[in-house]
């Protein structure tokens, strides 16, 4: 038995003891599911300075024993107990053998969990998918015209400035820059507006 106390490192008792219900939550899933996850997760955190995913898992070198560390982004606990569920077994998932990118090792087992629980877990974490507002963590956004697929960024990037040379992913519509109402803006002014 591990004591997955031990695995979380947040300053706020209660932040830490909801991580700890998510995990105890997934790593029960995990053993229903007979997907072995690796005993070598050091750490699971709340890194506040992610911005563009919902979690992560990385790989560490500790006195030369490769070892994994979660890191689940700050906005995410705002958000519905599917969507920290999804991307907690997300990054659980690539501490398995032969699961560390998207392959097929890695999504025969999301496509287990979702099957048997009900759960959305996908290789890539959108916000719609975590049901959590993107608002909170992007400050800016393209919509696609056709099917309103929605694309937030952290920064201001080519799409934001020039969407026109860009296509929708899901239906290769074309896309528009939108406000965080949702409401078509200019881009070069709003961003000027920021500015001031
Ligand atoms: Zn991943
Ligand atoms: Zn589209």
């Amino acid at each position: 038995m591990r004591n997955q106390k031990k695995l979380i490192k947040y300053h706020s008792i209660a932040v830490e003891e909801k991580i700890l219900n998510y995990v105890e939550k997934a790593f029960h899933i995990l053993d229903e599911c007979n997907i072995k996850y690796s005993d070598r997760i050091v750490s699971i955190t709340i890194n506040n300075r992610l911005r563009s995913s919902w979690g992560l898992c990385r790989k560490k070198n500790i006195n030369n024993e490769k070892v994994f560390v979660i890191e689940l982004n700050q906005y995410l606990l705002e958000g519905s107990d599917n969507a920290v569920m999804n991307t907690l077994l997300h990054e659980l998932l690539h501490t398995c053998y032969n699961s560390f990118n998207h392959g097929k090792t890695w999504l025969r087992y999301a496509v287990k969990i979702n099957a048997k629980y009900g759960y959305n877990i996908k290789r890539t974490e959108n916000c719609e998918a975590n049901e959590v507002e993107p608002q909170k963590l992007f400050k800016y956004f393209v919509k696609c015209k056709k099917c309103g697929n929605l694309i937030g960024k952290t920064r201001l990037c080519k799409v934001i400035t020039n969407p026109e040379q860009y296509r929708c992913a899901k239906c290769k519509g074309s896309l528009m820059v939108v406000g965080k109402t949702d409401t078509k803006i200019d881009i070069k002014n709003y961003h000027k507006r920021r500015l001031e």
